[in-house]
């Protein structure tokens, strides 16, 4: 049977001609999405935050309201703590940039692991060179999970940030961030999450965690492009200087200096992605909604039968066999480049992504050039799957021949 969540996104329901499997790139939207984002545009559009007319009003209210919903759904403790973003990326290059200056010097140290996308990676580069720390990473071990003793053996009095994915978008780990997140506690070291590839799949309570952020991505589970948020622990976010600056985010300019607006409005400079803003609280509300738990389990149960038909098929390896995954099956197959099986699928109407899914230094460790990936959503089913495995075999064997 089809699960009944495929009804509420559009383009599953009009394009059956496709098994979407693209979802760690970006997810549909549901209806209510685009209806929220469609509605905000005829209904409510204006700047927000500025203006002395109703619209502006409403606009602000609704803007703000959207705020509330977010931080509601990761447990932030208010609201102050969810500052707007581009998404994942933006965010994380928002910590880099106000908050690593505070804590990083000359023999510092900045602790990512192999398994992070470049958008959790390049930004400490970056910020270890500007101020004479130096980034070091944790091992991956063959299974994908990450080498937990070389974890607590990197991790020392010197390291002053922790940057670790929540869940590994090239092979679905699901980091123990419980564990990561006390030891670096014990260091004294500042913890930043990567989300985006956990929001769509888990619930995320960041008082739970510890954490000192968690950066995510709207477009990841179910929202639009161009807005994410970075949650900050309030007194992080207190203590750091403005990034960007200009307008929205000052209190009082004058020309011989400035004082910063509150909380979170010092990270947001410029006018914001309001119908963005908007959207993501309209996917919120949805995650809100539905049978989450029945989602997760469908989900798991989408994984579980996708594993075991590709480990039915001659020739072909799964990357990545952590006991904890998210909905994410990475592949290759022998004597044959990712891309080239990736357009056979697509030419049988099979999306799925291909090469090293801006993970390049996992694809090193592992001694691959990339790999076929399959990532699945709550609208997919066992006959995608069926379609998927149908393929990879034809494409198989037209690769051999
Ligand atoms: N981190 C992870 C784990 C991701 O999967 C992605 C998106 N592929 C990003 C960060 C970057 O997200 P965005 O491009 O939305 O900023």
């Amino acid at each position: 049977m089809k699960p009944h969540w495929r009804d509420d996104f559009p383009l599953i329901v009009e394009r059956g001609d496709v098994a979407y499997l693209d979802n760690a790139a970006t997810t549909q939207k549901p209806q209510r999405v685009l209806e929220a984002v469609r509605d905000y545009y005829r209904c409510t559009n204006a700047n927000v935050h500025r203006a002395a007319h109703r619209l502006s009003d409403d606009a602000t209210r609704a803007f703000e309201a959207a705020r509330q919903t977010v931080a509601q759904r990761i447990n932030a403790r208010t609201a102050k703590e969810v500052v707007w973003t581009r998404g994942t990326t933006e965010a994380i290059n928002l910590v880099a940039a106000a908050y690593a200056p505070l804590v990083l010097g000359e023999g510092d140290e900045v602790l990512v692991t192999e398994l992070e996308h470049h958008s959790n990676i390049v930004p400490w580069q970056l910020a270890c060179a500007r101020y004479g720390a130096t980034l070091r990473a944790v091992s991956v071990l063959p299974s994908g999970e990450l080498d937990m003793a070389d974890f607590q053996a990197k991790l020392r009095e010197h390291t002053k940030i922790v940057a670790v994915g929540h869940v590994s978008n090239a092979l679905g780990t699901v980091n123990d961030l419980e564990t990561i997140i006390a030891l670096a506690k014990a260091v004294g070291a500042a913890v930043v999450v990567d989300g985006a590839q956990a929001m769509a799949h888990f619930d995320v309570d960041v008082q739970a965690l510890g954490c000192d952020f968690y950066a995510f991505s709207g477009h990841k589970m179910y929202a639009p492009t161009g807005i994410g948020a970075l949650y900050g622990r309030e007194e992080m976010l207190q203590a750091m200087p403005p990034w960007q600056t200009g307008g929205e985010m000052i209190e009082r300019v004058r020309i011989e200096a400035t004082t910063y607006a509150a909380l979170p409005f010092k990270f947001e400079a410029g006018t914001p992605n309001i119908a963005g803003a908007i959207g993501l609280a309209a996917a919120v509300d949805y995650l809100n909604d539905i049978d989450f738990a029945a989602a997760q389990v469908h989900e798991a149960d989408v994984l579980a039968y996708a594993t075991a038909s590709l480990q039915q098929v001659e020739g072909l390896s799964i990357v990545g066999t952590a006991p904890h995954k998210g909905p994410v099956l990475s592949f290759v197959m022998d004597d044959a480049h990712p891309h080239d099986v990736g357009t056979l699928l697509d030419q049988q109407g099979v999306a799925v992504r291909t090469g090293h899914h801006c993970a390049m230094p996992l694809m090193d460790r592992l001694g691959i050039p990339g790999t076929v990936r399959a990532s699945f959503s709550l609208y997919n089913d066992r006959d995608d799957v069926n379609r998927m495995v149908a393929a990879v075999r034809k494409a198989g064997t037209m690769l051999v021949a």
